[in-house]
Protein backbone atom coordinates (compact mmCIF):
# COMPACT_ATOMS: atom_id res chain seq x y z
CA UNK A 1 0.00 0.00 0.00
CA UNK A 2 1.54 3.24 -0.73
CA UNK A 3 0.35 5.28 1.97
CA UNK A 4 -2.19 7.66 0.30
CA UNK A 5 -4.32 5.36 -1.46
CA UNK A 6 -5.33 1.79 -1.49
CA UNK A 7 -2.71 1.13 -5.19
CA UNK A 8 0.39 0.01 -5.62
CA UNK A 9 3.56 1.45 -5.18
CA UNK A 10 4.63 3.37 -8.42
CA UNK A 11 7.70 1.32 -8.92
CA UNK A 12 5.24 -1.99 -9.03
CA UNK A 13 3.13 -0.07 -11.21
CA UNK A 14 5.70 0.75 -13.91
CA UNK A 15 7.15 -3.22 -13.73
CA UNK A 16 3.64 -4.32 -14.11
CA UNK A 17 2.86 -1.99 -17.61
CA UNK A 18 6.06 -2.12 -18.85
CA UNK A 19 7.17 1.72 -18.36
CA UNK A 20 10.29 1.79 -18.71
CA UNK A 21 11.14 5.18 -19.25
CA UNK A 22 11.62 6.98 -22.67
CA UNK A 23 14.06 9.54 -23.50
CA UNK A 24 12.07 11.17 -26.37
CA UNK A 25 9.26 11.97 -24.51
CA UNK A 26 10.97 13.33 -21.61
CA UNK A 27 10.67 10.51 -18.98
CA UNK A 28 12.25 11.16 -15.63
CA UNK A 29 9.42 9.43 -13.20
CA UNK A 30 8.84 11.13 -9.65
CA UNK A 31 8.18 7.40 -7.81
CA UNK A 32 8.10 9.01 -4.10
CA UNK A 33 4.67 9.22 -2.98
CA UNK A 34 5.44 11.74 -0.15
CA UNK A 35 7.36 14.04 -2.79
CA UNK A 36 4.75 14.18 -5.13
CA UNK A 37 1.89 15.02 -2.45
CA UNK A 38 4.43 17.57 -1.31
CA UNK A 39 4.23 19.15 -5.31
CA UNK A 40 0.46 18.52 -5.19
CA UNK A 41 0.23 20.71 -1.71
CA UNK A 42 2.38 23.40 -3.36
CA UNK A 43 -0.45 23.70 -5.91
CA UNK A 44 -2.59 25.50 -3.31
CA UNK A 45 -6.06 24.52 -2.16
CA UNK A 46 -7.06 22.11 -5.07
CA UNK A 47 -9.94 20.83 -3.35
CA UNK A 48 -12.33 23.75 -4.72
CA UNK A 49 -10.44 23.81 -8.26
CA UNK A 50 -10.51 21.51 -11.35
CA UNK A 51 -7.02 20.52 -12.01
CA UNK A 52 -5.16 20.46 -15.39
CA UNK A 53 -2.39 17.99 -15.67
CA UNK A 54 0.25 17.18 -18.64
CA UNK A 55 2.29 14.01 -18.83
CA UNK A 56 1.38 12.15 -15.66
CA UNK A 57 3.22 9.18 -16.83
CA UNK A 58 2.84 6.51 -14.27
CA UNK A 59 0.51 8.92 -12.13
CA UNK A 60 2.73 10.19 -9.15
CA UNK A 61 1.58 13.69 -8.88
CA UNK A 62 -2.01 12.41 -9.94
CA UNK A 63 -2.32 10.17 -7.04
CA UNK A 64 -0.98 13.46 -5.36
CA UNK A 65 -3.52 15.82 -6.54
CA UNK A 66 -6.29 13.56 -6.08
CA UNK A 67 -5.17 12.93 -2.49
CA UNK A 68 -5.00 16.42 -1.59
CA UNK A 69 -8.51 16.52 -2.55
CA UNK A 70 -8.48 17.92 -6.15
CA UNK A 71 -12.60 18.49 -7.08
CA UNK A 72 -11.57 17.31 -10.79
CA UNK A 73 -8.43 16.31 -12.72
CA UNK A 74 -7.81 15.90 -16.45
CA UNK A 75 -4.32 14.38 -17.15
CA UNK A 76 -3.25 14.37 -20.42
CA UNK A 77 -0.79 11.53 -21.69
CA UNK A 78 1.51 10.98 -25.18
CA UNK A 79 2.48 7.61 -23.84
CA UNK A 80 -0.43 5.20 -24.64
CA UNK A 81 1.77 2.84 -22.38
CA UNK A 82 0.63 4.45 -19.18
CA UNK A 83 -3.13 4.55 -19.72
CA UNK A 84 -3.85 1.04 -18.39
CA UNK A 85 -1.64 2.59 -14.95
CA UNK A 86 -4.06 5.60 -15.24
CA UNK A 87 -7.38 3.90 -15.45
CA UNK A 88 -6.28 2.02 -12.25
CA UNK A 89 -6.17 5.81 -10.52
CA UNK A 90 -9.50 6.57 -12.75
CA UNK A 91 -11.20 3.64 -10.88
CA UNK A 92 -9.88 4.52 -7.07
CA UNK A 93 -11.09 8.21 -7.87
CA UNK A 94 -14.79 7.54 -9.51
CA UNK A 95 -15.65 10.35 -11.51
CA UNK A 96 -12.90 12.54 -10.35
CA UNK A 97 -10.01 11.72 -12.54
CA UNK A 98 -10.40 12.15 -16.75
CA UNK A 99 -7.43 11.08 -18.84
CA UNK A 100 -6.68 11.57 -22.22
CA UNK A 101 -3.96 9.57 -24.38
CA UNK A 102 -2.84 12.53 -26.44
CA UNK A 103 -0.59 15.68 -27.27
CA UNK A 104 -1.26 18.19 -24.22
CA UNK A 105 -0.15 20.40 -27.57
CA UNK A 106 -3.13 19.88 -29.25
CA UNK A 107 -6.24 19.56 -26.28
CA UNK A 108 -8.45 22.46 -25.48
CA UNK A 109 -8.70 21.53 -21.44
CA UNK A 110 -11.70 24.15 -21.43
CA UNK A 111 -13.96 21.94 -23.25
CA UNK A 112 -13.40 19.26 -20.54
CA UNK A 113 -12.61 21.53 -17.39
CA UNK A 114 -14.28 23.93 -15.25
CA UNK A 115 -13.21 26.98 -13.41
CA UNK A 116 -11.43 27.99 -10.94
CA UNK A 117 -8.61 25.46 -12.44
CA UNK A 118 -4.64 25.17 -11.71
CA UNK A 119 -2.16 23.82 -13.73
CA UNK A 120 -0.20 21.26 -12.01
CA UNK A 121 2.58 19.13 -14.10
CA UNK A 122 6.14 17.52 -14.10
CA UNK A 123 6.48 18.82 -17.55
CA UNK A 124 8.26 17.03 -20.48
CA UNK A 125 11.38 19.09 -20.25
CA UNK A 126 11.37 18.99 -24.43
CA UNK A 127 7.70 20.83 -24.50
CA UNK A 128 7.61 22.67 -20.76
CA UNK A 129 8.57 26.13 -22.43
CA UNK A 130 6.18 25.94 -25.43
CA UNK A 131 3.38 24.99 -22.72
CA UNK A 132 4.52 27.55 -20.76
CA UNK A 133 5.12 30.63 -23.17
CA UNK A 134 1.59 29.26 -24.39
CA UNK A 135 -0.27 29.21 -21.15
CA UNK A 136 1.12 33.22 -20.05
CA UNK A 137 -0.10 34.51 -23.59
CA UNK A 138 -3.76 33.28 -24.29
CA UNK A 139 -6.15 35.09 -26.53
CA UNK A 140 -7.71 36.69 -23.12
CA UNK A 141 -6.66 37.62 -20.33
CA UNK A 142 -7.12 36.70 -17.10
CA UNK A 143 -6.20 33.40 -19.07
CA UNK A 144 -8.76 30.29 -17.75
CA UNK A 145 -6.16 29.45 -15.31
CA UNK A 146 -5.74 30.97 -12.11
CA UNK A 147 -2.26 28.85 -10.88
CA UNK A 148 0.45 27.10 -12.90
CA UNK A 149 2.76 24.48 -10.33
CA UNK A 150 5.42 23.47 -12.67
CA UNK A 151 8.41 21.50 -12.43
CA UNK A 152 11.59 22.64 -14.64
CA UNK A 153 15.14 22.29 -15.53
CA UNK A 154 16.32 24.53 -12.32
CA UNK A 155 17.82 26.31 -15.24
CA UNK A 156 15.03 27.60 -16.88
CA UNK A 157 13.18 28.07 -13.11
CA UNK A 158 15.85 30.69 -13.06
CA UNK A 159 15.17 32.08 -16.57
CA UNK A 160 11.30 32.81 -15.18
CA UNK A 161 12.25 34.53 -12.02
CA UNK A 162 15.15 36.30 -13.09
CA UNK A 163 15.77 39.83 -12.24
CA UNK A 164 17.86 42.74 -14.50
CA UNK A 165 21.31 41.91 -14.05
CA UNK A 166 21.96 38.48 -14.07
CA UNK A 167 22.54 36.42 -16.87
CA UNK A 168 19.30 34.16 -17.04
CA UNK A 169 17.53 37.91 -16.83
CA UNK A 170 15.77 37.59 -20.37
CA UNK A 171 12.08 37.18 -22.67
CA UNK A 172 10.99 34.33 -20.14
CA UNK A 173 11.11 36.19 -16.84
CA UNK A 174 9.86 39.56 -18.57
CA UNK A 175 6.83 37.57 -19.86
CA UNK A 176 5.91 35.63 -17.01
CA UNK A 177 6.56 38.59 -14.83
CA UNK A 178 4.42 40.81 -16.68
CA UNK A 179 1.26 38.60 -16.31
CA UNK A 180 2.06 36.54 -13.11
CA UNK A 181 3.84 36.14 -9.91
CA UNK A 182 6.31 33.63 -10.49
CA UNK A 183 8.24 31.76 -7.32
CA UNK A 184 11.11 28.89 -7.28
CA UNK A 185 9.10 26.49 -4.20
CA UNK A 186 11.12 23.51 -4.58
CA UNK A 187 14.09 22.56 -5.50
CA UNK A 188 15.09 18.97 -6.59
CA UNK A 189 18.32 16.93 -7.13
CA UNK A 190 18.31 14.57 -10.17
CA UNK A 191 18.34 11.80 -7.40
CA UNK A 192 14.67 12.69 -6.87
CA UNK A 193 13.83 10.96 -10.45
CA UNK A 194 13.76 7.92 -11.97
CA UNK A 195 16.04 7.68 -14.41
CA UNK A 196 18.00 10.68 -13.16
CA UNK A 197 18.11 13.24 -15.21
CA UNK A 198 21.40 15.37 -16.24
CA UNK A 199 20.52 18.69 -14.80
CA UNK A 200 19.02 19.85 -11.30
CA UNK A 201 15.34 20.43 -11.59
CA UNK A 202 12.96 22.92 -9.75
CA UNK A 203 9.33 23.56 -8.99
CA UNK A 204 7.91 27.31 -10.13
CA UNK A 205 4.10 28.05 -8.90
CA UNK A 206 2.92 30.72 -10.88
CA UNK A 207 -0.26 32.94 -9.99
CA UNK A 208 -2.19 34.84 -12.86
CA UNK A 209 -2.59 38.48 -12.12
CA UNK A 210 -5.59 39.75 -12.66
CA UNK A 211 -4.60 42.00 -15.26
CA UNK A 212 -0.75 42.77 -16.67
CA UNK A 213 1.59 44.50 -14.04
CA UNK A 214 1.88 47.40 -16.42
CA UNK A 215 -0.07 48.97 -19.50
CA UNK A 216 1.61 47.86 -22.55
CA UNK A 217 0.47 46.02 -25.86
CA UNK A 218 1.10 42.65 -25.91
CA UNK A 219 2.25 42.26 -29.63
CA UNK A 220 4.32 45.53 -29.44
CA UNK A 221 5.90 44.49 -26.04
CA UNK A 222 6.44 41.20 -27.60
CA UNK A 223 8.40 43.11 -30.00
CA UNK A 224 10.62 45.22 -28.11
CA UNK A 225 11.87 42.56 -25.99
CA UNK A 226 12.47 40.04 -28.42
CA UNK A 227 14.56 42.62 -30.45
CA UNK A 228 16.20 43.99 -27.28
CA UNK A 229 17.53 40.76 -26.34
CA UNK A 230 17.84 39.20 -30.00
CA UNK A 231 21.26 41.69 -29.26
CA UNK A 232 21.45 41.64 -25.82
CA UNK A 233 24.98 42.81 -25.46
CA UNK A 234 24.35 45.76 -27.79
CA UNK A 235 23.37 49.36 -26.41
CA UNK A 236 19.78 49.98 -26.83
CA UNK A 237 19.85 52.83 -28.85
CA UNK A 238 21.53 50.46 -31.67
CA UNK A 239 19.98 46.84 -31.01
CA UNK A 240 16.29 48.55 -31.43
CA UNK A 241 17.36 50.53 -34.65
CA UNK A 242 14.98 48.80 -36.16
CA UNK A 243 12.38 49.51 -34.40
CA UNK A 244 11.57 53.53 -35.34
CA UNK A 245 14.11 56.20 -36.86
CA UNK A 246 13.76 58.05 -33.54
CA UNK A 247 14.73 55.49 -31.42
CA UNK A 248 17.07 57.46 -28.92
CA UNK A 249 14.07 60.03 -28.34
CA UNK A 250 11.51 57.22 -27.74
CA UNK A 251 13.86 55.50 -25.46
CA UNK A 252 14.53 58.76 -23.74
CA UNK A 253 10.80 59.63 -23.48
CA UNK A 254 10.23 56.14 -22.01
CA UNK A 255 13.12 56.69 -19.44
CA UNK A 256 15.58 54.60 -20.56
CA UNK A 257 19.00 56.00 -21.46
CA UNK A 258 19.79 54.74 -25.31
CA UNK A 259 23.45 53.78 -24.04
CA UNK A 260 21.93 50.92 -21.73
CA UNK A 261 21.74 47.28 -22.43
CA UNK A 262 18.50 44.96 -22.68
CA UNK A 263 19.98 43.01 -19.59
CA UNK A 264 19.49 46.24 -17.25
CA UNK A 265 16.00 47.47 -18.23
CA UNK A 266 13.61 46.06 -15.98
CA UNK A 267 10.05 45.07 -16.82
CA UNK A 268 8.28 48.57 -16.01
CA UNK A 269 10.81 50.53 -18.02
CA UNK A 270 10.16 48.02 -21.03
CA UNK A 271 6.56 48.20 -20.70
CA UNK A 272 6.70 52.12 -20.44
CA UNK A 273 8.85 51.53 -24.12
CA UNK A 274 6.54 49.81 -25.33
CA UNK A 275 3.70 52.57 -24.86
CA UNK A 276 5.98 55.44 -26.07
CA UNK A 277 6.86 53.19 -29.02
CA UNK A 278 2.86 52.91 -29.90
CA UNK A 279 2.50 56.77 -29.38
CA UNK A 280 4.85 57.90 -31.66
CA UNK A 281 3.24 55.50 -34.57
N1 LIG B 1 4.20 13.26 -14.09
C1 LIG B 1 5.00 12.03 -14.13
C2 LIG B 1 5.90 11.98 -12.92
O1 LIG B 1 6.06 13.02 -12.27
O2 LIG B 1 6.44 10.93 -12.63
C3 LIG B 1 5.82 11.95 -15.42
C4 LIG B 1 6.71 13.11 -15.71
S1 LIG B 1 7.75 12.92 -17.12
C5 LIG B 1 8.94 14.19 -16.75
C6 LIG B 1 6.87 13.70 -18.46
C7 LIG B 1 5.61 12.95 -18.96
O3 LIG B 1 5.02 13.72 -20.02
C8 LIG B 1 5.89 11.59 -19.54
O4 LIG B 1 4.95 10.67 -19.02
C9 LIG B 1 5.68 11.76 -21.06
O5 LIG B 1 5.21 10.58 -21.70
C10 LIG B 1 4.64 12.85 -21.10
N2 LIG B 1 4.64 13.67 -22.33
C11 LIG B 1 5.69 14.01 -23.12
N3 LIG B 1 5.30 14.84 -24.11
C12 LIG B 1 3.97 15.05 -23.93
C13 LIG B 1 2.98 15.82 -24.64
N4 LIG B 1 3.30 16.56 -25.71
N5 LIG B 1 1.71 15.79 -24.18
C14 LIG B 1 1.37 15.05 -23.10
N6 LIG B 1 2.25 14.31 -22.40
C15 LIG B 1 3.54 14.31 -22.80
Amino acid sequence: MSGIDNLPPLREVIATHGLAAKKSLGQNFLLDLNLTAKIARLAGDVKTADVLEVGPGPGGLTRGLLAEGARRVLAIEKDPRCLPALAEISAAYPDRLEVIGGDALEVDPLAHLTPPIKIAANLPYNVGTELLVRWLTPPQWPPFWDTLTLMFQREVALRITATPGSKAYGRLALLAQWRSDPRIVLELPPEAFSPPPKVNSAVVHLTALPAPRYPADPATLNRVVSTAFNQRRKMLRSALKSLHPDIEDILQSAGIKPTERAEQVGLEAFCALARALDAAG
